[in-house]
C-alpha cells in the first residue's frame, strides 16, 4: 500500500509536465481512477456544474466576485 502515494504522484507529475509542455492529451474535463488493489484505472468524463464554488467558475474569495 506505501507504493500507492508514488504512483499517483508520479502520474500527477506527469499530467503537470503535459500541460506545461503541451504534449499529449491532458486529462483536462475527464478524472483518472486507478484501483491499484485490481491493478486498473478507467477514464470519466467531468462536467462543471454551474453555481459551484469550485468548478463553477464562481470563486466567492477572489477580488473579482466581490
Ligand atoms: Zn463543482
Amino acid at each position: 500500500m506505501g507504493a500507492l502515494p508514488g504512483v499517483v504522484g508520479s502520474m500527477m507529475a506527469l499530467e503537470a509536465i503535459k500541460l506545461l509542455t503541451r504534449a499529449g492529451a491532458p486529462l483536462r474535463g475527464r478524472m483518472l481512477i486507478f484501483d491499484g488493489l485490481w491493478g486498473e484505472s478507467r477514464v470519466i468524463s467531468m462536467r462543471r456544474r454551474e453555481g459551484c464554488a469550485i468548478c463553477g467558475g464562481i470563486h466567492p474569495a477572489s477580488p473579482s466576485a466581490q
